[in-house]
């Protein structure tokens, strides 16, 4: 069909987006990535009573879950705004359940959050949680203050899979995926910290008022389980983030980028690091795979690229690796004509880390040149590194039993 490949991308309505002629090519890659996914995919969410956590759950889940002991829809509307709207974790706390309904939903479900191994405050006001899961698997979370609002940096995977030299995940192997539950639980568990319930009304002035997926692990190669959680944190009755608040953060997985658009359309980050081929298959392996040209025209294509929804580039400024002048020149020239900001990020050094964080007036250098070219391109201050919670300073130590080593 000669004709249907050469048909422009912008004919195609946002949910087709993902089938367009230049995704299309990429259709078995994508098929492989969510077989991977699977084959990493988390242990059942259930308690060790054998209760269904409902955390985690679709609205259309727990409409299900519902029918399933003979409840009619509106008990899993009322359930949705107690766990999501409430933060209840107990059923005799809702009160507008009858007492002898609660029992039986205590009999059969559960609303968990995770267990917390450690906590540790910063003297910045950062605040970071090892969590740990029912199979003893643990991730990192962080909340990220500032003034009258904040960010939750949230975990998506255990370890993760790609290598980037510079981070101190990529040195730990992938466990596995997180599930649904394990995501949103995250957030809602940050919540409990602060005492952020019921959820505010409107979205000015929330202690924790963000989301950024940027904890450990690649959030496009554990999709399914990403996409489900963002939805549940989205949805309007509930924890009610807008979808502009949220803030995706990808190594570069191009097949996965034009799903999370059509689908999340959440804010997107790209972690790009270098301006050639060359360096970036060596400090971001996946390079090898989705190389820089091929990653920039799927951050094009990405919906909703406008000047208000810039698609950010983050940078981490390695000393005499990737922050000369003359590649801040050819980063602007990458990017022309795309609507982007350009995240610097002084690299944060970890334990054993085989890089130096570029000097200041080197990185201000950098950050002047790209400015120049009308990229707004802030020079991010580390934050919580005292705690090692700063941006790739995360990593746990859970370790990958032989019973589930699969290809990473
Ligand atoms: N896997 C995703 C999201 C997690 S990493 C991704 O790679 O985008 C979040 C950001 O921190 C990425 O831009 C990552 O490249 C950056 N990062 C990793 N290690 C770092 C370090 N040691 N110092 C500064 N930034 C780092
Ligand atoms: Fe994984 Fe992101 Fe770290 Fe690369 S930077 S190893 S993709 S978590």
């Amino acid at each position: 069909m000669p004709d249907d490949t050469r048909t422009p991308l912008k004919a195609f309505p946002r949910a087709e987006r993902a089938m367009a002629p230049e995704a299309a090519l990429t259709a078995e890659e994508r098929a492989r990535i969510l077989a991977k996914a699977a084959a990493f995919a988390p242990p059942p969410a259930v308690d060790e009573a054998g209760r269904r956590e409902l955390v985690g759950l679709s609205r259309e889940e727990l409409a299900e879950a519902m029918a399933g002991i003979g409840e009619k829809p509106f008990r899993a509307k009322q359930l949705w705004h107690w766990i999501y709207h409430q933060g209840a974790r107990d059923f005799a706390a809702m009160t507008t359940i009858a007492r002898p309904m609660q029992v039986r939903l205590a009999e059969a479900f559960a609303v968990g959050r995770p267990g917390v191994a450690a906590e540790q405050t910063s003297v910045d006001g950062t605040r970071k949680w090892l969590f740990r899961w029912r199979d003893g698997q643990q991730v990192e979370t962080v909340y990220i203050p500032d003034d009258d609002r904040g960010a939750v940096c949230i975990s998506t995977q255990v370890g993760c899979t790609l290598s980037c030299t510079f981070c101190h995940t990529g040195t730990q192997r992938l466990v596995r995926n997180l599930g649904a539950a394990e995501i949103v639980g995250q957030f809602l568990a940050a919540r409990d910290s602060y005492g952020e319930w019921p959820t505010p009304k409107g979205e000015e002035g929330r202690k924790l008022s963000n989301i950024v997926v940027m904890g450990m692990g690649e959030p496009l190669y554990n999709y399914e389980n990403v996409a489900k959680a963002l939805t549940i944190l989205m949805d309007h009755e509930g924890v009610a983030l807008s979808r502009r608040r949220i803030t995706l953060s990808t190594s570069g997985v191009v097949p996965m980028m034009d799903r999370c658009g059509a689908e999340l359309g959440v804010n997107l980050a790209v972690s790009l690091h270098a301006v050639t081929d060359e360096l970036r298959n060596e400090i971001v392996p996946l390079n090898r795979k989705y190389p820089i040209a091929e990653l920039l025209a799927a951050c094009r294509r990405y919906p909703g690229a406008s000047n208000a929804r810039r698609i950010t580039f983050e940078y981490v400024m390695l000393r005499g690796v990737n922050d000369s002048e003359g590649e801040a020149r050819e980063l602007v020239r990458l990017l022309r004509g795309m609507p982007a900001k350009v995240n610097l990020i002084p690299f944060n050094p970890w334990p054993g880390s085989p890089y130096e964080t570029s000097r200041p007036e080197q990185v201000r250098r950098f950050a002047e040149i790209v400015n120049a070219a009308g990229y707004s391109s802030p020079i991010r201050r580390p934050r919580g590194s005292d705690i090692l919670a700063a941006c790739g300073q995360l990593k746990t130590d859970s370790e990958r039993k032989r019973a589930t080593a699969g290809g990473a």
